[in-house]
C-alpha cells in the first residue's frame, strides 16, 4: 500500500504531524517500534502506580493561553485530566540551604522574588519583562506566520543565558534561583541559549499542570483521532531501512522485512539513529556531518517510588534540589559526590488526593557510567547492571531520606532507569535526554530545519526545533506547513 505521508517514530511530533496530516485529508502512517506509542509521553504500571517516564508537567493551559490555542486544534482542550499545580510555588528551588518558591503569574512571581531578594528589583523586573517581551515576540508561540531571517527568535538563539543573567544581577545566588530549574533544558553554561529557558519558564509561568494518572493519555486521544481520520497506525514495526532512489524517498523497510512506501515522509526519530539507517542517499555529505557533529544533552538516572497506601501526602509542587553551589556543575561528578542534586515529581492519581502512590526522582547521568553494558537490551544487561542500579538507587533514596523523612519507610517498591533505557526505548543518541544539544555560540549550526534537501523528506521533533510539548508542537506545525502551507494551517488553528 502506497500512503499519501509515511510518518517515522510516535513521539509528540509523529503523533501530532499524523494528526494535522490526517485532519487535512492525507492519508497517513504512523510507524512505531515499540508496542506504546507517545515516545516520551509512555507511562509504565508497577506495583499498581502509573509512572510517567517524560512528560511531567505542561504550561499555559488556560483559556487564551498559549498550549490551549494549540491544543484547541488538536482536540485535547477538555480532554486530558490535569491538576494545575500551586500557584503560590509550583517549582520549589532548594539551594544553599534555602527554599525559592516560583509562584505563577508575572506579577506574582516578581513580588515572590523581590521578597527572597529586596535588592534585586532592578535586575528581577527586567527579567520579568524579557519572559514578556520573548513570548510575545516569537511569531509562531502566538500563532503568527514565521517570518524567515526577521524573525526574534535568531536573536533570543544567539544570546547565552549564563551571559544574559550576569547582565542583570551579581547576586550569585539570585542567579543560582532562576537557573534553579536547569534540569528541564539540560542547561549547559557556555552553550544554552536563552530563547530555551525563557520559553519554558513563559509557558509554565502562566499556569502549570499534571497529568492525574499520567501523560500517556495525551497520545491515547491523538492516536484516537488519527484512526479516526483514516489513518493507520503501525505498532512494533521498527523503521530498519530509508530506501532511496537517485532523487526522492519512495519506502521504508519495517522489521528487516516489509516495506511500506509513500509520497511524503517524515522522520520524528533522532537524527544520528535516522542516519544509521540510510546506507546511500542522495543526502548533502555535509549536512549529515554537520547534524552527526552535534552534541547531545545529557543522560539521567531516574528513581520510580512506588509508595504505599495513604502513606506519603501529595504535594502540589516539583522539587529542584542542589547539593552543590554551583548549579551548572551537575554532571561534573564523581562516585562519591553523586549525585549533585535532583528534581522530584509527585504524581497526582484519581484515586486518592490526598496521597500519592507514584514520586519520580530523575539526576544527572553520564554516558561512560553505562557504556560497560551499552551492547546489552532492557531486561538482558546481567546481574552487574542490576547491582549498579540497586546501588545509585540506594545512594538516591538514603539523600532523599535526609530531604524528606520516613519517605523510605512509605516506599512500597523502586524501579530505576539509566540512559541505557531511554536509548531502548526512544532511540535517542546515547540515551540523551531532549537529544541534540542547543548552542548560543553557533545558532545555525545546532537549528536544523524540517526540510532536509530531499523533496519528499521531513523531519519533525525534538531535535529540530526545541524539545518539551510546546517546542515540539510548534515543530510539527513547521513539519506539517511545509505540506499544508504556513497561512492556511494557522488560519485553521486559530479558527479552532
Ligand atoms: C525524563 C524526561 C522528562 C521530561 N519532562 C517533560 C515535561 O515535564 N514537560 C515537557 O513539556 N517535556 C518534558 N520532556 C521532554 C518531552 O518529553 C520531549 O521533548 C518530547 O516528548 C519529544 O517528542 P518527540 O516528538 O521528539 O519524540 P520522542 O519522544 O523522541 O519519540 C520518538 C519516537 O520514535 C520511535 N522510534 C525511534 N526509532 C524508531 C524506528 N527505527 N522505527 C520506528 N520508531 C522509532 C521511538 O520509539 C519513539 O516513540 C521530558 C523528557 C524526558 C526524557
Amino acid at each position: 500500500m502506497k500512503y499519501d505521508v509515511v510518518i517515522i517514530g510516535s513521539g509528540l511530533g509523529g503523533l501530532q504531524c499524523a494528526y494535522i496530516l490526517s485532519r487535512e485529508g492525507y492519508n497517513v502512517c504512523l510507524i512505531e517500534k515499540n508496542h506504546q506509542l507517545g515516545g516520551c509521553l509512555q507511562t509504565f504500571k508497577r506495583n499498581n502506580s502509573i509512572f510517567d517516564t517524560g512528560m511531567h508537567y505542561i504550561g499555559s493551559m488556560e483559556e487564551g493561553q498559549v498550549l490551549n490555542n494549540f491544543f484547541r486544534y488538536f482536540k485535547l482542550v477538555g480532554k486530558l485530566q490535569l491538576k494545575k499545580l500551586d500557584e503560590n510555588g509550583y517549582e520549589i528551588i532548594q539551594f544553599g540551604g534555602r527554599e525559592y518558591k516560583f509562584a505563577m503569574g508575572h506579577e506574582r512571581f516578581l513580588d515572590t522574588m523581590l521578597e527572597y531578594f529586596p535588592k534585586e528589583g532592578k535586575g528581577l523586573r527586567k527579567y520579568v519583562s524579557k519572559l514578556r517581551e520573548i513570548s510575545s515576540s516569537v511569531d509562531l508561540y502566538n500563532m503568527r506566520e514565521f517570518s524567515g531571517q526577521k524573525t526574534k527568535y535568531l536573536e533570543y538563539y544567539a544570546v547565552g543565558i549564563d551571559n544574559y543573567l550576569d547582565s542583570l544581577t551579581h547576586d550569585m545566588t539570585l542567579k543560582s534561583v532562576l537557573l534553579g530549574t536547569s534540569p528541564l533544558y539540560a542547561g549547559v553554561k557556555d552553550r544554552t541559549p536563552l530563547y530555551i529557558p525563557m520559553i519554558i519558564h513563559s509557558s509554565y509561568i502562566e499556569s502549570a499542570y499534571r497529568f492525574i494518572d499520567g501523560g500517556s493519555q495525551m497520545s491515547e486521544l491523538l492516536a484516537g483521532y488519527i484512526t479516526e481520520n483514516g489513518g493507520t497506525i503501525l505498532l512494533r514495526s521498527k523503521v530498519t531501512k530509508f530506501i532511496f532512489d537517485s532523487s526522492s524517498l519512495k519506502a521504508v523497510e519495517i522489521n528487516n522485512a516489509e516495506k511500506v512506501e509513500g509520497k511524503y515522509f517524515i522522520s520524528n526519530i533522532h537524527p544520528k539513529a535516522m542516519f544509521s539507517l540510510i546506507e546511500k542517499a542522495p543526502i548533502r555529505p555535509a549536512y549529515r556531518k554537520r547534524i552527526s557533529s552535534i552534541e547531545d544533552t545529557y543522560g539521567i538516572f531516574s528513581l520510580y517510588l512506588a509508595m504505599k497506601e495513604n502513606a506519603f501526602e501529595y504535594i502540589n509542587s516539583n522539587f529542584y534540589v542542589y547539593k552543590t553551589d554551583n548549579v551548572w556543575d551537575g554532571d561534573n561528578y564523581t562516585k562519591k559526590n553523586w549525585p549533585k542534586g535532583y528534581m522530584m515529581h509527585i504524581s497526582p492519581n484519581s484515586k486518592n488526593e490526598k496521597y500519592t502512590d507514584a514520586i519520580i526522582v530523575n539526576t544527572y547521568m553520564n554516558w561512560n557510567e553505562v557504556k560497560h553494558w551499552q551492547h546489552t537490551t532492557v531486561e538482558q544487561r546481567g546481574d552487574s547492571y542490576r547491582e549498579f542500579k540497586r546501588q545509585k538507587a540506594e545512594k538516591m533514596l538514603d539523600i532523599l531520606e535526609k530531604d524528606f523523612p520516613g519517605i523510605r519507610s512509605k516506599t512500597k517498591a523502586w524501579n530505576t532507569s539509566t540512559p541505557l533505557t531511554y536509548r531502548d526505548y526512544i532511540g535517542t543518541h546515547k540515551g540523551s535526554i531532549y537529544g541534540l544539544l542547543k548552542d548560543y555560540n553557533n545558532p545555525l549550526k545546532t537549528m536544523i530545519m524540517p526540510r532536509t534537501n530531499i523533496p519528499n523528506f521531513f523531519l519533525t521533533g525534538q531535535n529540530i526545533n526545541i524539545h518539551g510539548v510546546i517546542g515540539v508542537t510548534i515543530c510539527s506545525i513547521l513539519t506539517c506547513a511545509e505540506l499544508i502551507g504556513m497561512q492556511q494551517l494557522l488560519n485553521k488553528m486559530r479558527k479552532a
